[in-house]
Formats: C-alpha cells, structure tokens, sequence
C-alpha cells in the first residue's frame, strides 16, 4: 500500500518563479473556464478539451498536463459544494500557485525546477525538509507565494490490528479509549485559546473597506490556523505512537458537518466558535489519519449516531448528571461523557472491523445501539 505525507518551508520568490506561478495560475484558470463551459470533470475529457488551447504558454508540457489535473480537482470539488448549496460560486484561482509531479529534482539541499530546456529555477532546502525526506523519494512539489510543500511516498504493509483506540474529539480535549481498556485524555484548550485570541484580534478591525478586512482576516487566519495545526500535531503524535506501540487499528467518528457543531449544548452556539470547531476536528482526523497510514495502521470511520447520548454498556439512553457525566437509567453505570462517547466509537469500530481475539471487557462493552448502526452501515 502507498502512503503520503507532505512537507513544508517558507522561501522567497523570485521574479523567475512568480512568473511560473503566474502563467501556472491563469493555465488553472484557462483549464476551469473550459471545464466549466464545456461541462466536464474528468480528467480524461478536459486534457482533450483544453491541452491544445494551452498551446499559448511557453513552458514544458507537463506543466500543462498538471494544470489541467489540479483544475479538475477543483472543478470535482466545485461540483461537490454545488450540489449541497446550489449557490455556491464558480471557482476561480485567485492567488499563484503551482503544483507538479514531473520534471522536479531534489538534490542535498535544493529544489530545481526547469522553465525551459535549459533554464532552472533553484530554490535551497532548509535542514528540517532534507531531515524529513531522509531516505524517501519525492513525487509532488507546490508552490505558492511563500511556502514550497513536497510530498513524499512509502509502501507499508497494512497491519493486521489486535485490537482498536477510538477518537472522540471535544473543544477542549481528545478523549481515547483502547480495546485494553486504558483511556487517555489529551488537552487541546490551548488551540481554543488561540482561537479566542485571534478572534478578538480581527474584531477591532472594524473597517468598512470589505478588501482590508479580507486581506486581515486573511493574515490572522493564517496564523491562527497555523499555531492551531501546531498544537493537533503534538496531539495527534502522541495518539498515533500509542496506536502504533499497541499495535491497534485506529476509530474516529465519520464528520457529518452540523452535528459536531451544536452537539454538546449552549456553551458551544455561536456560529463562529463551532465552525472553528469543526474546521479544527477536521485537520486533527486528517491528522491522525496520515499518519497512522504511515505506519501502516488502518483507519476506520464509524457514524456518530448515538455516541454522545448512549450508554457504552446497555445501549439504552443516558441522562445527564453534573460534571459532565452522565448516568443510565438502566444499567446505573456513571460515566464521564468523553469517556462514553470513546467507548461507543471503539465498540463500533470494532464491530465493523469484525476483529478477532480482543479482552472480555471490550466485548462487555458492546451495546445494542451501536451493534444495529455497524450492521446497517455493512449494508449500505
Ligand atoms: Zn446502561
């Protein structure tokens, strides 16, 4: 099996290279016009559609050839909004970029790129991106106007788990219950923190200029996204090296957009707050999710439904008690809703999964509720 990961530095452009992003960025745009005029997505239909009128561009074909793929990624994902809000608007690249999987060479320390036959662009490596690739080949280069991202391949056998951890994820920390029984909590009230700084930070730019605004909230965004992915990348380390010294598969709950929005009550309404929120529980999933890949882990999504509000043990609904637990009314068990929430996920995943030889108080904790969702997610 083939598995990905990516890496990235800042660098400074120079004229040669903004203007390889710049021819790249209006080929995108030629690419996305055509796709969108001409009603086709796949890759196939739009190179014969659109290589020839990329003829225009001075610059080696397989630039063209990515151009025309990165535009039909778009347009797949464009096509994808629209159907769940028809007002979506049409995509349009608006800053450089380039994306190739040809052509590129990485040597010790730098990253050469032809422009024509026998003009290179040269663009050195820092230590952290060389210590990264140690030993693995590069398939892919982006670049846009300050970060150069390299995306890297390895083939890993797929592991045969004895057993599952499961990933419930709140505002404030990452709760893991193991098929053995342990369950570990993770404290993400840091990157909540973040957020509420940098959204304070943006509103005293109350400016009517929509241009300024945007180009702030930009800025900050950046920033805060990128101090936020910091903080999920320790989180998600520590999760996927328990998984990986366990030898366990790994479980998260299938995001379904709102629910995790308004899930757990009054404290989490604000529009904002829960679509920080989300965003954020999104990149820890992708998170854990390349990285357990990396080390051949296989990753399992199971649906939410119930979760949050069934028992772990019984099945039957819960009641919510102080402290954030919670009791069943049929079974008497008290439980610390993360935990429950965990617990329910592990279960599903493990059920799904159908894995064999796990401890007696894994499959005690299998409820009701949980059995029927895996058997009508098997069915569908
Ligand atoms: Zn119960």
């Amino acid at each position: 099996m083939r598995v990905f990961k990516s890496v990235w530095q800042h660098y400074a452009p120079t004229p040669e290279i903004a203007w390889l992003l710049e021819q790249f960025r209006q080929m995108m745009n030629d690419c996305i016009r055509i796709g969108l005029a001409e009603n086709v997505t796949s890759l196939k239909s739009l190179s014969l559609k659109a290589y020839r009128q990329l003829s225009r561009y001075d610059l080696a074909s397989y630039y063209k050839l990515c151009a025309i793929s990165a535009a039909t990624g778009i347009l797949r994902n464009y096509r994808k909004a629209k159907r769940k809000n028809p007002r979506v608007r049409e995509p349009y690249a608006r800053r450089p970029r380039l994306t190739t999987c040809y052509g590129f060479k990485v040597r010790d320390r730098e990253l050469s790129l032809p422009i024509h036959a026998r003009t290179h662009i040269r663009i050195p490596l820092n230590q952290h991106i060389k210590a990264t690739l140690n030993g693995f080949t590069p398939r892919s280069v982006t670049l846009t106007e300050d970060r150069l991202f390299l995306a890297y391949t390895n083939e890993v056998q797929q592991l045969e788990p004895c057993g599952f951890i499961a990933i419930d994820r709140n505002l404030d920390n990452v709760t893991v219950a193991a098929t053995d029984g342990t369950v570990q909590q993770h404290d993400l009230s840091e990157a909540t923190r973040v957020k509420a700084l940098y959204r304070d930070l943006r509103s005293h730019f109350k400016r009517n200029d929509v241009r300024i605004r945007r180009e702030i909230s930009g800025k900050y965004g950046q920033k805060q996204q990128d101090k936020v992915k910091q903080i999920l990348h320790h989180a998600s380390k520590l999760i996927v090296e328990e998984a990986k010294a366990k030898q366990y598969g790994v479980a998260m709950e299938k995001l379904t957009g709102i629910r995790k929005l308004y899930r757990r009550g009054n404290w989490q309404g604000h529009w904002y707050r829960g679509h920080m929120n989300s965003w954020s529980y999104a990149e820890l999933q992708r998170q854990i999710e390349y990285k357990a890949r990396w080390e051949g882990l296989p990753v399992i999504y199971v649906h939410p439904h119930g979760t949050s509000s069934r028992c772990s043990i019984c099945g039957e609904r819960m009641k919510p008690e102080e402290n954030r637990t919670l009791r069943c009314p049929s079974c008497g068990y008290v439980v610390d809703r993360d935990v429950n929430a965990a617990r329910n996920i592990l279960a599903a995943g493990t059920l799904r999964f159908g894995v064999v030889g796990l401890t007696s108080e894994a499959m005690v904790a299998e409820p009701a509720s949980v059995r029927q969702s895996a058997k009508s997610m098997r069915g569908s």
